[in-house]
């Protein structure tokens, strides 16, 4: 018996190294998947059949010959299902659906009127049913959905701390796990931007990537070797909350002087909220990141002044970070990227002058190409991988 359970596991590992490699290298002929993974052409024929019968595989006409019948060429069906990627910020919900290759596909937004988990979770919730009900017709429908909250997750999915939500302990994974009947992954925006940023940004074969994502506060996605650095308990990259001034004010984690109270956009709100031209805007109501930008493109001096300091303590941070872990690339993406033409010099210019010049020579320091998609992204490319490890598993 413990024979037989050996045999069919080596079968589930060969089935899942010929998807992969499918995948990754389509169109493909059977010759050559045999050739990449040195598996026999009977054994990738036959794995290969069953893989075309559970559509995840089909066929297309003849490839180029070496000598010889041409052979049938394989292609991975990335229309055969279908991922939802949300991003939770603390005032809206960002939604895409994607293919299996994690091309977004259709998306929708919803703006939140509370933070409470029970009224986020249900807009999570809508966003993923009016998702799945515009989805075309597939084999395998909606597979799974990827969430990204700013927050501190636990492997149960559950969000310990998200202190600009204002929530501890929310089981969210268990909650959106029982409303919508899907498998359900829930991880840290900033990991879910960095993943996103590595596997769909602009330069996809960086293996020391740092991602910092500036929204209303400052996560850090760290990918080193190629992987995803989480830490020994899943909490690492929580940068936004590194003391940058000794006695600063006071910031919701409970600390003093955190870097994301002096670059984040509620930094920039804060700061910008007791000027006479916002005020005169706003009514001495709240003002919006938006209503910034307005005014920083009409050149208002005192919001330009604003941006100019967000972009230097963002520099501060970001030098101290290339400092500690030597990356390839930084990649600073979320709202902030809203504000490049006014952040970026001052921004440039402190990265350049604070970082030790022998790490700043290798780092290329760039805003997000992704705009505000590489959490989305990243956040459904977890849910594809849920997805692609399970059918491995049961088969
Ligand atoms: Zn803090």
């Amino acid at each position: 018996m413990k024979q037989t359970g050996d045999l069919f596991l080596v079968k589930k590992i060969n089935k899942s190294i010929v998807l992969d490699t499918i995948r990754a290298r389509s169109p493909i002929s059977r010759a050559k998947v045999s050739e990449s993974t040195g598996l026999n052409k009977t054994t990738v024929s036959s794995l290969v059949n069953e893989l075309i019968d559970e559509h995840l595989v089909h066929e297309m006409g003849p490839g180029e010959s070496s000598g010889g019948r041409k052979p049938l060429m394989l292609l991975f069906n990335d229309q055969a299902g279908y991922a939802i990627g949300i991003d939770v910020r603390i005032d809206s919900v960002s939604a895409v659906l994607t293919d299996l290759k994690g091309a977004i596909k259709d998306r929708c937004f919803f703006k939140l009127s509370s933070a409470e988990p029970q009224h986020v979770s249900s807009i999570i919730a809508r966003s993923v049913r009016e998702l799945s009900a515009r989805a075309p017709e597939s084999p395998y429908g909606v597979v799974g959905v990827g969430v990204g909250v700013p927050g501190i997750v636990d492997e149960q999915g559950s969000v310990l701390f998200a202190p600009n939500l204002h929530w501890s302990n929310v089981p969210l994974q268990q909650m959106l796990m029982d409303e919508l009947q899907l498998p359900v992954v829930i991880d840290n925006e900033a990991n879910a931007g960095a993943v996103g940023e590595h596997k769909f940004g602009a330069v996809q074969d960086t293996q020391n990537l740092l991602y910092i994502s500036v929204s209303h506060g400052i996560g850090t996605g760290i990918i080193m070797g190629g992987h995803l650095y989480r830490g020994s308990s899943g909490f690492a990259g929580e940068a936004g909350h590194f003391s940058i001034k000794l006695d600063g004010a006071d910031c919701s984690c409970g600390n003093k002087g955190c870097w994301e109270l002096y670059a984040s956009e509620n930094a920039l709100l804060s700061a910008a909220s007791s000027l006479e031209s916002v005020q005169a805007l706003t009514g001495h109501g709240p003002v919006t990141l938006e209503e910034l930008i307005g005014l920083a493109e009409q050149g208002d001096p005192d919001i330009l002044e604003i941006m100019n300091s967000a972009g230097h303590h963002l520099g501060i941070g970001i030098s101290n970070l290339i400092n500690l872990f030597n990356p390839e690339r930084v990649i600073i993406g979320n709202r902030i990227a809203l504000t490049e033409p006014w952040i970026a010099k001052s921004l440039y210019d402190t990265v350049k002058e604070r970082s030790l010049s022998f790490h700043y020579a290798r780092v290329s320091l760039e805003i997000s190409r992704l705009h505000l998609d590489s959490g989305v992204l990243g956040a459904a490319s977890f849910a594809l991988q849920n997805f692609f490890a399970k059918t491995q598993i049961s088969l």
